[in-house]
Order: C-alpha cells, then structure tokens, then sequence
C-alpha cells in the first residue's frame, strides 16, 4: 500500500508517518529529511538547497524528483509514506508516472487538517533527538524532565533552521499557493480522505488506521 501524507507544515505528517513506519512496516520517504540529510553532510546539492531551505522556499521540482525516484526501488513490502512530497502538482504529476513505471500505485492520499494558528505554536515549540531523531514538542511531548531523549538516552536536541516565525510564514504561502491545489487534483481521482489533525496523536493515529483499515 503507498500514500501520501498531505498537509501544512506543523500538521504532523512526519509523527504520523513515524507511527505507520513502526505499526505496519511502511517506509517512509520524507524529502523534507532527504534534504536536510544532503544540507547536513555537505554535498553539493545539500548547498545548493541550503538558502532556499532555510528560507521556507520550495526546492526545485527537479530535485525532489530525483530524490524520490531513486527511493523507489528500494524493498518496501509495506509500502511506501510520501511525507512532504509531492508538494506541486508537476510533482504530483511525476509520482503518477514513476509508480506506474514500476507497476504500482497510489492508494489513499490522507489530508491532515489543522488550523493556521496553531501551526506556529507547533512548529517553534518542535525539536529533535540529535542522536536518534525522535521527535519531542514542548506542548504535546515534551523531552523527559531528566533531559535524555526517552528512546536512545541522547542529550542533545535540535531545533530546525526554518522553524521560525519567518520561514514559517514563506512555507505557508506556498503551501497554499503550490501545495493545497493537490487536495482538488487527488480528491477528483477519488483518492483523497481528510483527517481531523489537531486532535492528540494518538486520535489522529485511530483516523488514519481507519482510513488504511
Ligand atoms: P519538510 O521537512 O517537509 O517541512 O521540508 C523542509 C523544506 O524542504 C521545505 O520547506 C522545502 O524547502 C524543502 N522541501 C521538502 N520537500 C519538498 C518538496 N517536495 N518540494 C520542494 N521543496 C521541498
């Protein structure tokens, strides 16, 4: 089974996509991750993307393509999570074709739905296990008060560059500018479900599995 997770950022495709991973054996393939991976140690499109990253703005369509399409061939019994991608419709357009060049396809596209107000307080409250990734929030799960990650005993947590106020508003904008019109592109392929995602996690965990059944 392949899906996308669909929403803004702060909407929490990337916890869920974490849950799904673990729950059913699915891979995730975050190009938000793919990215920073590539900022992170250096390479030349790590540097290329880093400004424009940092910035709130979206890559090039090229890139992230690239991306993707070197993914799937990699063993995904469970299927593969496309978590922040696609994020236009030429992306979307490009996933289409790549699933069906190697005979597979999409099966549900699940729009998380959540306020704009609560996106900002979300995101500046977010941070991430340095050693393991996990992911904490000072408001919904907070880091254990004696400051070790709770699932490999790290110390040290980071916050995203771009999850700030600023960059938060340019990745807004093109959420709605480039992104949201996917949710009309999948809802007329009769693919699209929207999920209510400003309950607790494990309330949105319950909607998705109901959808994947
Ligand atoms: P994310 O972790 O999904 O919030 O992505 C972080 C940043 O990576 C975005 O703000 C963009 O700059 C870039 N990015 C991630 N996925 C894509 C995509 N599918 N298309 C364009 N840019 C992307």
């Amino acid at each position: 089974m392949n899906i996308i997770l669909l929403g803004p950022p702060g909407a929490g495709k990337g916890t869920q996509a974490k849950i799904l991973v673990e729950d059913r054996g699915m891979v995730q393939l975050s190009t938000g991750d793919m990215l920073r991976a590539a900022k992170t140690s250096g390479t030349e499109m790590g540097n290329k993307v880093a400004t424009v990253m940092d910035a709130g703005q979206l890559v090039t369509d090229e890139i992230v393509i690239g991306l993707i399409a070197e993914k799937l061939d990699d063993d995904a019994a469970g299927g593969f999570i496309f978590d922040g991608f696609p994020r236009t419709l030429a992306q979307a357009d490009a996933l289409g074709s790549l699933l069906n060049s190697k005979g597979a396809s999409l099966d549900y596209v699940i729009e998380m739905q959540v306020d704009d107000e609560v996106l900002v307080s979300r995101i500046t409250a977010r941070s991430t296990c340095g050693s393991c990734g996990e992911g904490y929030n000072d408001l919904s799960k907070p880091i254990p008060a004696n400051g070790a990650c709770s699932k490999c005993g790290g110390t040290d947590f980071n916050r995203r560059a771009d999850d700030n106020e600023d960059s938060l508003k340019t990745r807004l904008m093109a959420y709605y500018k480039d992104t949201s019109p996917l949710i009309g592109y999948y809802y007329a392929k009769g693919m699209l479900t929207s999920v209510d995602g400003l309950t607790e996690i494990a309330q949105v965990e319950s909607s998705i599995s109901k959808v994947l059944g």
